[in-house]
C-alpha cells in the first residue's frame, strides 16, 4: 500500500473518489450507499452503486437479518456492491482496458457527505477485483488517499480483524 504523495496523482484520486461519491447518491440500499468506478488511462469505464440484485424490489434483503444465514451462503451483504457493479459495468463497456486498471471506491454518509474509508474487509470485491486484471484499490483513508495494489488488498481484506 502505498498513500498517494504526488500532487498530480493526489488531485488525479480525489477527482475520481468525488465522482464514485456522485455515483453512490445512486444508492437504493437502506443499510450503507457506496460508490465505484474503475479507470483506465485516465478514462472512466466503468461505474456501479450498491442496490438489490437485478436493481429488483423483489431481491431487496437491506432489513433482512443475517444471521439465519447457512454458512455456505457466501455473501452476506444485501445489496450487489458498489465495486461489483462497476467491474461488471467495466466488463460490457470496456473489457480489453481492464487488465491494470484502477478501481476507486467511497460511500456517503447522511446530507450525502463523503465518508473516509476504513481498512479493507470485502473479500468478494478483493477476489473480483484480483481476478479480473485491475492493477489498485484506491481509498481515501483518515490519514489520506492509498493506493492498494490488489494481491495486497485481497490479503488484507481476508486479514480483516474488528
Ligand atoms: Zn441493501
Ligand atoms: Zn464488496
Amino acid at each position: 500500500m502505498r498513500h498517494l504523495k504526488n500532487q498530480e496523482e493526489e488531485e488525479d484520486a480525489e477527482k475520481f473518489i468525488a465522482v464514485a461519491a456522485a455515483v453512490a447518491r445512486k444508492a437504493t440500499c437502506v443499510r450503507a450507499r457506496c460508490g465505484s468506478i474503475v479507470v483506465s488511462d485516465g478514462e472512466i469505464i466503468g461505474k456501479g452503486f450498491n442496490s438489490p440484485a437485478g436493481h429488483l424490489e423483489s431481491q431487496r434483503r437491506c432489513d433482512f437479518p443475517k444471521e439465519g444465514l447457512h454458512r455456505k451462503v457466501t455473501d452476506k451483504t444485501c445489496c450487489i456492491h458498489a465495486e461489483q457493479r462497476a467491474i461488471f459495468d467495466a466488463l460490457k463497456n470496456a473489457p480489453d482496458k481492464i487488465e491494470g486498471a484502477t478501481l476507486y471506491f467511497t460511500r456517503i454518509g447522511k446530507e450525502d457527505h463523503m465518508e473516509k474509508s476504513g481498512k479493507p474487509y470485502c473479500t468478494i470485491c478483493s477476489k473480483s477485483a484480483l481476478d479480473i486484471g485491475i492493477k489498485e484499490f484506491v481509498l481515501w483513508h483518515e490519514d489520506g488517499i492509498c493506493a492498494y495494489d490488489t494481491a495486497e488488498y485481497n490479503l488484507l481484506s481476508f486479514d480483516y480483524q474488528e
